[in-house]
């Protein structure tokens, strides 16, 4: 028998046109490994099953009565709880909205609706996507399947490890400073953040809105191409969405894979790599590079100075920006309420009660470097850098057509290791920060394991504004050569599992 679960969307999709499988088979068997391993993986914060099985079984009614289905119709997904989902509860990762149950969707919800994919459930994070780790999370940290004394980063970490776990085939993310790339990173699968503007933000509890975008996450590129077509596009609703067509990912990802990357320019990011990367993590960065030369690409080494300031500059633009946002968490509108004798008092003992530690510290961060007397000199500096940054790349692709890197500079590391160390958690992140500080397209996909701890290296890709194609063509050209030199993808060379029902 077929174990449905280790297939790709784009397998499903296929096997379903096929009549070879149902939706409801589809369904039921992931709904089955997730009682099975996430008690250990602890990726999902609520399983929506019933919901799920009714959309599944009309989509397979509707397939046998011959109507014209979406190419991902029928296919489960999983999706981060930072997006709103009507009827569903939505919490952030965070206490203060804890049974919170949204009156509406967000855009890219009901984009997986009239996809008519159903959705397997919400996929831990931490709290308001403020960490690397997911062990800021009210409700206990995600595990990663490679390792459960591991991290499986974060913020995304849940939907990351819910398909490293084969609890989903496609799961949605969003990448503030790297929150898709990092948790696919070390958990050996793929996820792209896509330009800024690309993906309609109405809806996705907002981090950092100059920073903050959605993003799909999967096993392979193809898939992460055909999720990405389906978030994508202009709405209305969000005043950043740029009015351009959706990229064509999918016919990128069979270009790269089908025709090489002759002619292609690839420029390796001086700045990102070196000093503080973990030996094996430039071992397999050196390897992928051959693969590109091997497959037409020619490789250059571009600078960007800035990029040793963009953690500096990020972490006083994305609490200044979080000040703001998180301040509606007031115990009126939303979720959490302690009462006490005056409204004053209630909202700030619904604060205190209702945020973590890692959410009070840059809340107090964010709203001193915004206060008077101190704007300028903080956040007015940190904007100069990040025009500084922007230049950097528009310099850079003049050299050229993608820029690359190491996705993170170690391996996943052991949970409990950092979360008392803000700065060595905010390292994680130096990489792929500076995509969000400008605005532009990234990708992170598995370039093997390192040989001294054997566990997942990422490898990034990035692309001008605008360019999300090239992400797909350059990623698919690397993945098909790993995955023939591995014989296999690298998600199925983690270790088994224990299933426990
Ligand atoms: N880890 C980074 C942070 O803590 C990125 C978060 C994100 O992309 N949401 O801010």
């Amino acid at each position: 028998m077929t174990d449905w679960t280790r297939a790709s969307a784009l397998e499903m999709s296929a096997a379903l046109r096929a009549g070879t499988v149902t939706s409801v088979e589809l369904v039921q068997a992931h709904l089955d490994r997730i009682a099975g391993v996430d008690g250990a993986v602890h990726a999902f914060l609520h399983v929506n099953t019933e919901d799920a099985l009714a959309v599944a079984a009309s989509v397979d009614a509707d397939r046998a009565a011959g109507v014209d289905l979406p190419l991902l119709a029928g296919v489960p997904i999983a999706i981060k709880d930072i997006l709103v989902t009507k009827g569903m509860p939505t919490t952030a990762g965070s206490k203060i909205l804890e049974g919170w149950m949204p009156p509406y969707d967000a855009t890219v919800t009901s984009k997986i609706r009239q996809a008519r994919m159903p959705i397997l459930g919400k996929t831990n994070m931490d709290e308001f996507a403020m960490g690397s780790s997911t062990e800021h999370s009210a409700y206990g940290p995600t595990h990663n399947p490679w390792d459960l004394d591991r991290i499986p980063g974060g913020s995304g970490g849940g939907s990351a490890a819910s398909l490293a776990a084969w609890e989903a085939p496609l799961a949605i993310g969003s990448d503030t400073g790297g929150s898709i790339r990092q948790p696919a990173a070390v958990t050996g699968t793929v996820g792209v953040k896509p330009t800024y503007g690309g993906v309609s933000r109405y809806g996705a509890i907002a981090l950092a809105s100059s920073l903050d975008q959605l993003g799909p996450c999967a096993r392979t590129v193809a898939d992460t191409a055909a999720l990405h077509e389906v978030m994508g596009g202009h709405d209305v609703m969000d005043a950043t969405s740029l009015d351009q067509p959706v990229p064509s990912c999918l016919d990128a990802a069979r270009d790269g894979a089908t025709n090489g990357l002759k002619g292609v320019r690839v420029g390796v990011v001086k700045e990102l790599g070196g000093d503080g990367y973990q030996a094996g993590v430039k071992q397999r960065f050196e390897e992928a590079l051959d693969h590109l030369r091997a497959a037409g690409a020619e490789i250059v080494e571009v600078s960007c100075p800035s990029f040793v300031y963009a953690m500096g500059a990020y972490y006083v633009i994305l609490p200044s920006e979080a000040s703001s946002n998180l301040a509606k968490f007031d115990s009126v509108r939303f979720g959490l309420r302690v009462e006490r004798d005056t409204i004053e008092q209630t909202m700030g003992a619904t604060r205190a009660e209702g945020f973590g530690d890692e959410v009070k510290r840059r809340l107090v961060l964010g709203t001193y470097a915004l206060s008077a007397g101190y704007r300028d000199a903080y956040y007015g500096s940190a904007q100069k850098v990040r025009t500084l940054i922007q230049r950097d790349f528009v310099a850079a692709f003049e050299k050229a057509d993608v820029l690359v890197s190491p996705t993170t500079p170690t391996t996943p590391f052991k949970l409990g290791e950092r979360v008392d160390d803000p700065v060595a958690m905010y390292l994680n992140d130096i990489a792929t920060i500076p995509a969000n500080l400008a605005g532009i397209p990234g990708m992170s996909l598995p370039s093997g394991v390192a040989p001294e701890d054997g566990l997942p290296v990422g490898f990034q890709i990035l692309a001008p504004a605008h360019e999300d194609a090239r992400l797909y063509r350059i990623g698919a050209a690397l993945e098909k050569a790993l995955v023939a030199e591995w014989g296999g993808s690298l998600a199925s060379m983690a270790p088994e599992l224990e299933v426990t029902r």
